[in-house]
C-alpha cells in the first residue's frame, strides 16, 4: 500500500492539525485508561522535534452536533500534557475566532488541543463549510486515528482533500501491520474468527474465505455452523435461522479452496456461570440439556497444528466465553501457541476486536503478537474488506 506517511512532510513552522483518538475511558472525571494518549506521542513528538506548531482535532463521546459539557475533552488536557510532558493549550471551539486566537498564539513546538469536533453537526455530516472553518488553522493534514478511519466525516476524510495530508506514525503502523496481515500475507493464511454470533460477522466471513487458506471457526458462532451441518447443538448460543447464511458460507470457501476447521469436540456446562461443572463431548454427543462453552481439548490440538502450518494469522473473536473460567482454556491455548511461533520468527499475528484484545491481554500475550489493533469498528471493516475512507484519501494515486 502507498500511502504519505510524515517523512515526505516539510513540518518546520507549520501549522500542523493531526487528528488524533483520544476516545479514552474516564472514571470520576480522570483518564482511567491512556493507552489511546500513550499511542499518539510519537506522532506528537515527531512534529515538535522537527519544529511544527502541533495542533490536535478529535471527537469525544456522541454528543450529536450539540455543545455538551459532558463531552468536552477539556477533561483530557491534564493526562494528555502529562504524556507530552510539555504545556498542551486548550481552546473552547475547534473552529471560529476560539480556535484562531489560539493558533495564532503558538510557538512552534507547541501543542494545542482544539474542543471535540462532534460540537459541530458539519464534522459528521462532512460538511465543506465546516472542513473549510477546519482548514482556516492549519497548513498540513496528519491522521494519526486508524480507529476513526471507517467515518468519511470532515475531520477523518474531508481535510484531506483540501490540505497536504499524511499518514501519522501511528496509522502507519497499523497500515503495516495490516498490509501484512491480509493485503500481501505471506502464506499460508489462517484466520480464526469467534466471538458469540454469526449474525454480527457474515461479511467478515464472506470475506475471509476469499482471502485466506484455512478459516478456524470457534466460539458461539460455530455452533450455527454445526448446527446448520445436522449436529444437535442442545442449549448452545445458536442462530438457528442463519443456517443458510452458514451453509453459503462454507459452499464459497470450498469454491475459494479455503479450509474450514470447525469444532469436533466441545466444553459442555449447564450453567452460563465461572466454574460451572462441565464435561467434554465430542460434537456429535452434544447433551440436549447442556451448552457448548469452549471448543474441546482435541479442536485445540487442530487449531494449534493449523496455527503451526500457517505463516500468516489473523484473529477476531474469543474461541469461547473466554470471560468465564474454565471456559477461557481454549483461546487461552492457541493465543499462547501464536505467541510462541511469533517469538520464534515463523508467524506474522494480526488481531483486533474488543473483546478479542481483552482476550489476548487475559492470555497474556499482547506484547508477543506481531501486532494488536485496539481500532474496534475499523479493524473490522477492514477484515471486512470495506474501503476505509480516512485510509483511502492518504493513499498516492
Ligand atoms: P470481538 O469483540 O472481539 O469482536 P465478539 O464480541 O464477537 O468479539 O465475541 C465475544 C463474546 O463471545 C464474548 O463475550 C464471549 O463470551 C462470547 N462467546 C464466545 N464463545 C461463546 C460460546 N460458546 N457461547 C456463548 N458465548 C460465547
Ligand atoms: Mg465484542
Amino acid at each position: 500500500m502507498n500511502f504519505r506517511t510524515l517523512k515526505d512532510a516539510d513540518v518546520a513552522s507549520k501549522r500542523v492539525l493531526v487528528r488524533v483518538d483520544l476516545n479514552v475511558p474516564m472514571q470520576d472525571g480522570k483518564v482511567s485508561d491512556t493507552t489511546r494518549i500513550d499511542r499518539i506521542i510519537p506522532t506528537i513528538n515527531k512534529l515538535r522535534e522537527r519544529g511544527a506548531k502541533v495542533i490536535l482535532l478529535a471527537h469525544f463521546g456522541r454528543p450529536k452536533g450539540e455543545i455538551q459539557a459532558e463531552f468536552s475533552l477539556e477533561q483530557i488536557v491534564p493526562a494528555l500534557a502529562h504524556a507530552v510532558k510539555h504545556h498542551v493549550a486548550f481552546a473552547k471551539d475547534c473552529i471560529g475566532d476560539a480556535a484562531a486566537a489560539a493558533v495564532n498564539a503558538m510557538n512552534d513546538g507547541d501543542v494545542l488541543l482544539l474542543e471535540n469536533t462532534r460540537f459541530h453537526k458539519g464534522e459528521e455530516k462532512n460538511d465543506a463549510d465546516f472542513v473549510k472553518a477546519l482548514a482556516a488553522n492549519g497548513d498540513i493534514y496528519v491522521n494519526d486515528a486508524f480507529s476513526a478511519a471507517h467515518r468519511a466525516h470532515a475531520s477523518t476524510e474531508g481535510l484531506a482533500h483540501i490540505l497536504p495530508a499524511y499518514a501519522g506514525l501511528t496509522m502507519e503502523a497499523e497500515l503495516t501491520a495490516l498490509e501484512k496481515g491480509l493485503g500481501q500475507p505471506v502464506r499460508p493464511v489462517i484466520a480464526i474468527v469467534g466471538g458469540a454470533k454469526v449474525s454480527t460477522k457474515i461479511d467478515l466471513l464472506s470475506n475471509l474465505v476469499e482471502k485466506v487458506d484455512a478459516l478456524v471457526i470457534g466460539g458461539g458462532m460455530a455452533n450455527t455452523f454445526l448446527a446448520a451441518q445436522g449436529h444437535d447443538v442442545g442449549k448452545s448460543l445458536c442462530e438457528h435461522d442463519l443456517a443458510d447464511t452458514a451453509r453459503a458460507i462454507m459452499a464459497k470457501a470450498e469454491s475459494a479452496n479455503c479450509a474450514i476447521i470447525l469444532p469436533v469436540d466441545a466444553v459442555v456446562a449447564w450453567h452460563f456461570a465461572a466454574d460451572a461443572p462441565h464435561q467434554t463431548y465430542g460434537v456429535d454427543a452434544i447433551p440436549h440439556d447442556g451448552m457448548m462453552l469452549d471448543v474441546g481439548p482435541l479442536s485445540v490440538d487442530r487449531i494449534n497444528a493449523a496455527i503451526s502450518d500457517a505463516s500468516t494469522l489473523v484473529w477476531n473473536g474469543p474461541l469461547g466465553a473466554f470471560e468465564l473460567h474454565p471456559f477461557d482454556a481454549a483461546t487461552v491455548s492457541a493465543a499462547k501457541h501464536a505467541a510462541e511461533r511469533t517469538k520464534q520468527g515463523k508467524l506474522v499475528s494480526v488481531a483486533g476486536g474488543g473483546d478479542t484484545v481483552a482476550a489476548l491481554n487475559h492470555a497474556k500475550v499482547s506484547d508477543d503478537f506481531s501486532y494488536i489493533s485496539t481500532a474496534g469498528g475499523a479493524f473490522l471493516e477492514w477484515m471486512e474488506g470495506k474501503p476505509l475512507p480516512g485510509v483511502d484519501v492518504l493513499k498516492n494515486h
